[in-house]
Protein backbone atom coordinates (compact mmCIF):
# COMPACT_ATOMS: atom_id res chain seq x y z
CA UNK A 1 0.00 0.00 0.00
CA UNK A 2 1.31 3.79 -1.16
CA UNK A 3 2.01 5.40 2.47
CA UNK A 4 0.40 8.93 2.13
CA UNK A 5 2.95 11.81 3.62
CA UNK A 6 1.10 13.38 6.49
CA UNK A 7 1.11 17.18 6.94
CA UNK A 8 2.97 18.48 10.27
CA UNK A 9 1.22 19.75 12.69
CA UNK A 10 1.95 23.08 13.85
CA UNK A 11 1.99 21.82 17.72
CA UNK A 12 5.34 20.62 17.82
CA UNK A 13 6.92 19.03 20.71
CA UNK A 14 3.64 17.77 22.76
CA UNK A 15 3.15 14.53 20.28
CA UNK A 16 6.79 12.80 21.53
CA UNK A 17 5.91 9.28 22.02
CA UNK A 18 4.37 8.08 25.46
CA UNK A 19 2.71 5.14 26.28
CA UNK A 20 -0.03 5.58 29.05
CA UNK A 21 0.24 2.98 32.11
CA UNK A 22 -3.25 1.53 32.97
CA UNK A 23 -4.56 1.23 36.27
CA UNK A 24 -7.28 -1.17 36.99
CA UNK A 25 -6.82 -1.40 40.73
CA UNK A 26 -8.29 0.92 43.06
CA UNK A 27 -5.54 0.10 45.45
CA UNK A 28 -2.91 1.66 43.08
CA UNK A 29 -4.32 5.52 43.28
CA UNK A 30 -3.10 6.57 46.41
CA UNK A 31 -4.58 10.00 46.85
CA UNK A 32 -7.57 7.68 47.66
CA UNK A 33 -7.81 6.80 51.32
CA UNK A 34 -7.60 3.52 51.99
CA UNK A 35 -10.94 3.22 54.08
CA UNK A 36 -12.57 4.54 51.00
CA UNK A 37 -11.13 2.51 48.54
CA UNK A 38 -12.58 -0.83 49.99
CA UNK A 39 -15.99 0.42 49.68
CA UNK A 40 -15.02 1.47 46.04
CA UNK A 41 -13.58 -1.85 45.78
CA UNK A 42 -17.20 -3.16 46.03
CA UNK A 43 -18.44 -1.15 43.35
CA UNK A 44 -16.00 -2.31 40.58
CA UNK A 45 -16.40 -5.60 40.91
CA UNK A 46 -20.29 -4.93 39.92
CA UNK A 47 -19.33 -2.21 37.52
CA UNK A 48 -15.54 -2.50 36.09
CA UNK A 49 -12.92 0.35 36.72
CA UNK A 50 -9.95 1.28 34.05
CA UNK A 51 -8.13 4.33 33.85
CA UNK A 52 -4.69 5.37 32.57
CA UNK A 53 -2.33 7.52 34.50
CA UNK A 54 -2.71 10.32 31.69
CA UNK A 55 -6.13 10.60 32.68
CA UNK A 56 -6.15 10.34 36.22
CA UNK A 57 -3.21 13.17 36.52
CA UNK A 58 -5.80 15.61 35.01
CA UNK A 59 -7.90 14.89 38.52
CA UNK A 60 -7.94 17.28 41.25
CA UNK A 61 -7.39 15.55 43.87
CA UNK A 62 -7.80 18.38 46.22
CA UNK A 63 -11.30 19.33 44.84
CA UNK A 64 -13.92 16.24 46.16
CA UNK A 65 -16.52 17.00 43.15
CA UNK A 66 -13.64 17.34 40.67
CA UNK A 67 -15.36 16.37 37.28
CA UNK A 68 -12.81 14.15 35.85
CA UNK A 69 -12.70 12.40 38.88
CA UNK A 70 -16.52 11.99 38.87
CA UNK A 71 -15.95 10.45 35.54
CA UNK A 72 -13.48 7.83 36.13
CA UNK A 73 -13.82 7.08 39.76
CA UNK A 74 -16.06 4.61 41.26
CA UNK A 75 -18.52 5.91 43.52
CA UNK A 76 -20.89 3.52 46.03
CA UNK A 77 -24.30 5.13 44.97
CA UNK A 78 -23.73 3.34 41.56
CA UNK A 79 -24.57 0.41 43.92
CA UNK A 80 -28.13 1.97 44.14
CA UNK A 81 -31.06 -0.16 42.65
CA UNK A 82 -32.13 2.31 39.80
CA UNK A 83 -32.49 1.73 35.79
CA UNK A 84 -31.77 -1.32 33.87
CA UNK A 85 -29.11 -2.31 31.63
CA UNK A 86 -29.63 -2.10 28.17
CA UNK A 87 -31.87 1.21 28.89
CA UNK A 88 -33.20 1.60 24.95
CA UNK A 89 -33.42 -2.26 24.54
CA UNK A 90 -30.44 -2.22 22.25
CA UNK A 91 -31.57 -6.20 22.43
CA UNK A 92 -34.46 -5.17 20.00
CA UNK A 93 -32.15 -4.16 16.96
CA UNK A 94 -29.86 -6.36 17.39
CA UNK A 95 -30.25 -8.03 14.00
CA UNK A 96 -26.71 -10.51 14.57
CA UNK A 97 -23.93 -10.59 16.63
CA UNK A 98 -22.54 -6.98 17.30
CA UNK A 99 -24.27 -5.63 14.79
CA UNK A 100 -27.24 -3.32 15.42
CA UNK A 101 -29.98 -1.51 12.40
CA UNK A 102 -32.23 0.67 14.29
CA UNK A 103 -32.56 3.30 11.52
CA UNK A 104 -32.86 2.35 7.51
CA UNK A 105 -29.31 4.21 6.60
CA UNK A 106 -27.12 3.60 9.74
CA UNK A 107 -26.08 0.11 11.09
CA UNK A 108 -23.48 -0.41 14.28
CA UNK A 109 -20.74 -2.91 14.81
CA UNK A 110 -20.29 -3.40 18.06
CA UNK A 111 -16.52 -4.54 17.45
CA UNK A 112 -14.64 -4.36 20.52
CA UNK A 113 -15.62 -4.73 24.06
CA UNK A 114 -12.93 -2.75 25.99
CA UNK A 115 -12.36 0.94 26.52
CA UNK A 116 -9.12 2.79 27.06
CA UNK A 117 -10.76 3.49 30.18
CA UNK A 118 -14.53 3.08 31.42
CA UNK A 119 -16.70 6.03 32.00
CA UNK A 120 -18.72 5.82 35.10
CA UNK A 121 -21.97 6.40 33.41
CA UNK A 122 -21.79 4.23 30.41
CA UNK A 123 -24.97 3.40 29.14
CA UNK A 124 -22.73 0.21 27.30
CA UNK A 125 -21.46 -1.29 30.85
CA UNK A 126 -22.78 -4.00 29.79
CA UNK A 127 -20.51 -5.03 27.38
CA UNK A 128 -17.98 -5.16 29.83
CA UNK A 129 -19.33 -7.63 32.37
CA UNK A 130 -17.92 -11.18 32.07
CA UNK A 131 -21.41 -12.86 31.15
CA UNK A 132 -22.18 -10.60 27.69
CA UNK A 133 -22.10 -12.03 24.77
CA UNK A 134 -23.02 -8.88 22.22
CA UNK A 135 -19.53 -7.65 20.66
CA UNK A 136 -18.21 -9.92 17.86
CA UNK A 137 -14.64 -9.60 16.90
CA UNK A 138 -15.33 -11.34 13.88
CA UNK A 139 -17.43 -8.43 12.14
CA UNK A 140 -17.69 -10.53 8.80
CA UNK A 141 -21.40 -11.51 9.21
CA UNK A 142 -22.16 -7.93 9.48
CA UNK A 143 -20.05 -7.12 6.87
CA UNK A 144 -22.65 -9.54 4.86
CA UNK A 145 -25.61 -8.01 5.99
CA UNK A 146 -24.68 -4.58 5.19
CA UNK A 147 -23.57 -5.24 1.89
CA UNK A 148 -26.88 -6.83 1.31
CA UNK A 149 -28.88 -3.54 2.44
CA UNK A 150 -28.08 -1.06 -0.68
CA UNK A 151 -30.05 1.45 2.45
CA UNK A 152 -27.51 1.26 4.18
CA UNK A 153 -24.68 4.31 3.50
CA UNK A 154 -24.01 4.78 7.45
CA UNK A 155 -21.54 2.10 9.08
CA UNK A 156 -20.44 3.37 12.81
CA UNK A 157 -17.57 1.04 14.22
CA UNK A 158 -18.10 1.40 18.12
CA UNK A 159 -18.50 -0.94 21.08
CA UNK A 160 -16.36 -0.20 23.33
CA UNK A 161 -13.74 1.41 21.67
CA UNK A 162 -12.90 0.73 17.80
CA UNK A 163 -9.43 2.78 18.65
CA UNK A 164 -8.49 -0.09 21.36
CA UNK A 165 -8.46 -2.56 18.46
CA UNK A 166 -4.90 -2.91 16.76
CA UNK A 167 -4.83 -1.28 13.53
CA UNK A 168 -4.36 -4.34 11.74
CA UNK A 169 -7.98 -5.09 12.75
CA UNK A 170 -8.81 -1.53 11.74
CA UNK A 171 -7.46 -2.28 8.97
CA UNK A 172 -9.33 -5.49 7.71
CA UNK A 173 -12.37 -3.69 8.64
CA UNK A 174 -12.21 -0.24 7.26
CA UNK A 175 -10.89 -1.85 3.99
CA UNK A 176 -14.03 -4.34 3.81
CA UNK A 177 -15.92 -1.36 4.14
CA UNK A 178 -14.76 0.67 1.67
CA UNK A 179 -15.08 -2.21 -0.43
CA UNK A 180 -19.16 -1.97 -0.24
CA UNK A 181 -19.79 0.92 -2.65
CA UNK A 182 -23.56 2.20 -0.86
CA UNK A 183 -21.57 3.12 2.13
CA UNK A 184 -20.57 6.44 1.72
CA UNK A 185 -19.90 7.05 5.54
CA UNK A 186 -17.78 5.12 8.27
CA UNK A 187 -18.12 6.60 11.95
CA UNK A 188 -15.33 5.91 14.62
CA UNK A 189 -16.81 6.45 18.05
CA UNK A 190 -14.16 6.77 20.32
CA UNK A 191 -13.38 8.33 23.65
CA UNK A 192 -9.32 7.65 22.66
CA UNK A 193 -8.77 11.24 21.99
CA UNK A 194 -9.52 12.07 25.41
CA UNK A 195 -8.40 9.17 27.16
CA UNK A 196 -5.14 8.65 25.44
CA UNK A 197 -4.21 11.26 22.38
CA UNK A 198 -0.76 9.36 21.62
CA UNK A 199 -3.05 6.25 20.83
CA UNK A 200 -3.37 8.04 17.29
CA UNK A 201 -0.64 10.43 17.59
CA UNK A 202 2.27 6.84 17.78
CA UNK A 203 0.54 5.08 14.82
CA UNK A 204 1.40 6.58 11.26
CA UNK A 205 -0.17 2.91 10.01
CA UNK A 206 -3.26 4.15 11.64
CA UNK A 207 -2.70 7.89 10.62
CA UNK A 208 -1.92 6.14 6.80
CA UNK A 209 -5.08 4.19 7.11
CA UNK A 210 -7.63 6.91 7.85
CA UNK A 211 -5.81 9.53 5.51
CA UNK A 212 -6.07 6.50 2.64
CA UNK A 213 -9.43 5.53 3.32
CA UNK A 214 -11.78 9.20 4.55
CA UNK A 215 -11.60 10.05 0.42
CA UNK A 216 -13.09 13.36 -0.69
CA UNK A 217 -16.19 11.66 -2.01
CA UNK A 218 -16.33 9.02 0.75
CA UNK A 219 -15.42 10.62 4.43
CA UNK A 220 -14.52 8.64 7.85
CA UNK A 221 -16.01 10.44 10.69
CA UNK A 222 -14.52 10.30 14.27
CA UNK A 223 -17.45 10.95 16.56
CA UNK A 224 -14.99 11.91 19.66
CA UNK A 225 -16.46 12.32 22.87
CA UNK A 226 -15.15 15.05 25.15
CA UNK A 227 -17.27 15.62 28.11
CA UNK A 228 -15.41 18.42 30.10
CA UNK A 229 -13.13 21.24 28.78
CA UNK A 230 -10.90 19.72 31.16
CA UNK A 231 -10.16 17.17 29.01
CA UNK A 232 -9.15 19.23 26.04
CA UNK A 233 -5.42 19.18 27.06
CA UNK A 234 -2.83 20.87 24.48
CA UNK A 235 -1.95 16.92 23.55
CA UNK A 236 -5.93 16.35 22.90
CA UNK A 237 -6.03 18.94 20.65
CA UNK A 238 -2.77 18.03 18.80
CA UNK A 239 -4.38 14.31 18.42
CA UNK A 240 -7.64 16.00 17.33
CA UNK A 241 -5.37 18.07 15.04
CA UNK A 242 -3.60 14.75 13.63
CA UNK A 243 -7.31 13.26 12.88
CA UNK A 244 -8.15 16.42 10.56
CA UNK A 245 -4.97 16.31 8.97
CA UNK A 246 -5.79 12.53 7.81
CA UNK A 247 -8.76 14.00 6.24
CA UNK A 248 -10.96 12.77 9.01
CA UNK A 249 -14.19 15.09 9.85
CA UNK A 250 -14.62 15.46 13.68
CA UNK A 251 -17.70 16.00 15.50
CA UNK A 252 -18.14 15.66 19.18
CA UNK A 253 -21.21 13.56 21.06
CA UNK A 254 -21.77 13.45 24.90
CA UNK A 255 -24.03 12.52 27.31
CA UNK A 256 -24.94 15.05 29.75
CA UNK A 257 -23.88 14.08 33.35
CA UNK A 258 -24.59 15.07 36.66
CA UNK A 259 -21.84 16.30 38.52
CA UNK A 260 -19.18 16.49 35.17
CA UNK A 261 -21.01 19.03 32.81
CA UNK A 262 -24.24 19.58 34.06
CA UNK A 263 -23.60 23.66 34.32
CA UNK A 264 -24.20 25.83 31.74
CA UNK A 265 -20.92 27.38 31.92
CA UNK A 266 -18.95 24.17 31.63
CA UNK A 267 -20.81 22.70 28.37
CA UNK A 268 -20.65 26.49 26.36
CA UNK A 269 -17.07 26.12 27.54
CA UNK A 270 -17.26 22.71 26.24
CA UNK A 271 -18.81 23.82 22.96
CA UNK A 272 -16.60 26.98 22.82
CA UNK A 273 -13.41 25.27 22.64
CA UNK A 274 -14.54 22.40 20.59
CA UNK A 275 -15.55 24.48 17.96
CA UNK A 276 -12.05 26.14 18.08
CA UNK A 277 -10.22 23.01 17.36
CA UNK A 278 -12.32 21.79 14.62
CA UNK A 279 -14.55 19.24 16.37
CA UNK A 280 -18.06 20.87 17.05
CA UNK A 281 -20.47 19.41 18.96
CA UNK A 282 -23.04 17.21 17.22
CA UNK A 283 -25.47 15.73 19.97
CA UNK A 284 -25.60 16.51 23.66
CA UNK A 285 -27.25 12.99 25.32
CA UNK A 286 -29.96 13.04 27.89
CA UNK A 287 -28.29 10.29 30.17
CA UNK A 288 -30.31 6.45 29.85
CA UNK A 289 -31.81 5.04 33.06
CA UNK A 290 -29.15 2.78 32.83
CA UNK A 291 -28.39 0.44 36.04
CA UNK A 292 -25.85 2.12 38.46
CA UNK A 293 -25.80 5.12 36.44
CA UNK A 294 -28.40 7.20 39.36
CA UNK A 295 -25.70 9.46 40.02
CA UNK A 296 -24.76 10.72 36.99
CA UNK A 297 -28.33 11.52 35.67
CA UNK A 298 -30.11 15.04 35.09
CA UNK A 299 -33.91 15.45 34.83
CA UNK A 300 -34.64 16.28 31.40
CA UNK A 301 -35.93 20.05 32.14
CA UNK A 302 -33.12 20.36 34.03
CA UNK A 303 -31.22 19.13 31.13
CA UNK A 304 -32.82 21.72 28.79
CA UNK A 305 -32.20 24.35 30.94
CA UNK A 306 -28.50 23.97 31.05
CA UNK A 307 -28.60 22.88 27.36
CA UNK A 308 -30.35 26.38 26.40
CA UNK A 309 -27.84 29.07 28.50
CA UNK A 310 -24.95 26.62 27.59
CA UNK A 311 -26.02 27.81 23.93
CA UNK A 312 -25.93 31.62 24.54
CA UNK A 313 -22.79 31.95 23.96
CA UNK A 314 -20.07 31.30 21.27
CA UNK A 315 -20.58 31.38 17.45
CA UNK A 316 -23.42 28.84 15.28
CA UNK A 317 -20.78 26.56 14.74
CA UNK A 318 -20.77 26.26 18.72
CA UNK A 319 -24.40 26.09 19.13
CA UNK A 320 -24.87 23.03 16.73
CA UNK A 321 -25.51 20.29 18.97
CA UNK A 322 -29.20 19.03 19.21
CA UNK A 323 -29.82 17.55 22.59
CA UNK A 324 -31.65 14.29 22.26
CA UNK A 325 -32.55 11.00 23.82
CA UNK A 326 -31.62 7.65 22.60
CA UNK A 327 -34.67 6.24 22.89
CA UNK A 328 -35.67 2.80 22.01
CA UNK A 329 -38.59 4.17 19.44
CA UNK A 330 -35.57 6.59 18.52
CA UNK A 331 -33.86 9.53 18.65
CA UNK A 332 -36.17 12.58 19.84
CA UNK A 333 -35.02 15.83 20.05
CA UNK A 334 -35.87 17.88 23.01
CA UNK A 335 -37.27 21.01 21.49
CA UNK A 336 -38.55 23.28 24.64
CA UNK A 337 -39.56 23.47 27.89
CA UNK A 338 -42.63 25.93 29.00
CA UNK A 339 -44.24 26.23 32.20
CA UNK A 340 -46.61 23.26 31.40
CA UNK A 341 -44.82 21.15 28.44
CA UNK A 342 -42.23 19.52 27.27
CA UNK A 343 -41.98 19.71 23.77
CA UNK A 344 -40.33 16.47 22.07
CA UNK A 345 -39.74 15.59 18.16
CA UNK A 346 -38.18 12.29 16.77
CA UNK A 347 -35.34 13.31 14.63
CA UNK A 348 -34.75 9.95 14.27
CA UNK A 349 -37.37 6.86 14.52
CA UNK A 350 -37.14 3.25 14.61
CA UNK A 351 -41.18 2.95 12.92
CA UNK A 352 -41.91 4.91 9.93
CA UNK A 353 -44.85 6.18 11.82
CA UNK A 354 -42.92 8.32 13.81
CA UNK A 355 -40.58 9.76 11.75
CA UNK A 356 -40.55 13.43 11.94
CA UNK A 357 -43.42 13.06 15.11
CA UNK A 358 -43.88 16.38 16.89
CA UNK A 359 -45.06 15.61 20.50
CA UNK A 360 -46.45 17.47 23.46
CA UNK A 361 -46.09 15.80 27.09
CA UNK A 362 -47.09 17.52 30.31
CA UNK A 363 -44.05 19.33 32.38
CA UNK A 364 -42.64 16.93 35.05
CA UNK A 365 -39.55 18.54 36.39
CA UNK A 366 -38.37 15.03 38.41
CA UNK A 367 -38.54 12.95 35.04
CA UNK A 368 -35.45 11.77 33.57
CA UNK A 369 -36.55 9.79 29.97
CA UNK A 370 -39.78 9.53 27.95
CA UNK A 371 -41.07 6.61 29.97
CA UNK A 372 -41.83 8.81 32.93
CA UNK A 373 -44.06 10.96 31.17
CA UNK A 374 -47.46 11.84 30.63
CA UNK A 375 -49.08 13.13 27.23
CA UNK A 376 -50.16 16.71 27.32
CA UNK A 377 -53.94 17.04 26.48
CA UNK A 378 -55.31 18.74 24.06
CA UNK A 379 -58.76 20.53 23.74
CA UNK A 380 -62.07 18.61 23.11
CA UNK A 381 -59.87 15.84 25.00
CA UNK A 382 -57.52 14.54 22.26
CA UNK A 383 -54.58 13.28 23.11
CA UNK A 384 -50.70 14.29 22.51
CA UNK A 385 -48.66 13.49 21.09
CA UNK A 386 -49.99 13.55 17.15
CA UNK A 387 -48.13 13.59 13.98
CA UNK A 388 -46.84 16.67 12.69
CA UNK A 389 -46.89 17.07 9.17
CA UNK A 390 -42.94 17.25 8.80
CA UNK A 391 -42.58 13.73 7.96
CA UNK A 392 -39.91 14.23 5.37
CA UNK A 393 -37.45 15.21 8.39
CA UNK A 394 -36.55 11.34 8.52
CA UNK A 395 -36.74 10.78 4.25
CA UNK A 396 -34.28 9.03 2.09
CA UNK A 397 -30.90 10.07 1.77
S1 LIG B 1 -15.79 5.36 26.16
FE1 LIG B 1 -17.95 5.16 25.59
S2 LIG B 1 -18.32 2.94 25.56
FE2 LIG B 1 -16.40 3.30 26.69
S3 LIG B 1 -16.96 3.45 28.84
FE3 LIG B 1 -16.97 5.54 28.02
S4 LIG B 1 -19.09 5.89 27.36
FE4 LIG B 1 -18.83 3.68 27.59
Amino acid sequence: MTTIPLPQTGLGAAADARRVKYVRDIDKIPNIPPEERENLKRVAEKYVFRANDYYLGLIDWNDPNDPIKQLIIPRVEELSDWGNLDASNEAAVTVSKGVQHKYPHTVLLLCNEVCGAYCRYCFRKRLFMDENDEVTNDVSEGLRYIAANPNVTNVLLTGGDPLLMSTRRLREIIEAIRKIDHVKIIRIGSKMPAFDPWRFLNDSELQDLLARYSTPHKRIYLMAHFDHPRELTDIAIEGIDRFIRCGVICVNQCPLIKGINDDPQVLSNLYRKLSWIGCPPYYLFQGRPTAGNEPYEVPIVRGWEIFREALRYGSGLARRARYCMSHETGKIEILAVDEKHIYLRYHRAKDEANRGRFMIYKRNDEAYWLDHLEPAEAGGGEKFPHTSPDVFLDGPE
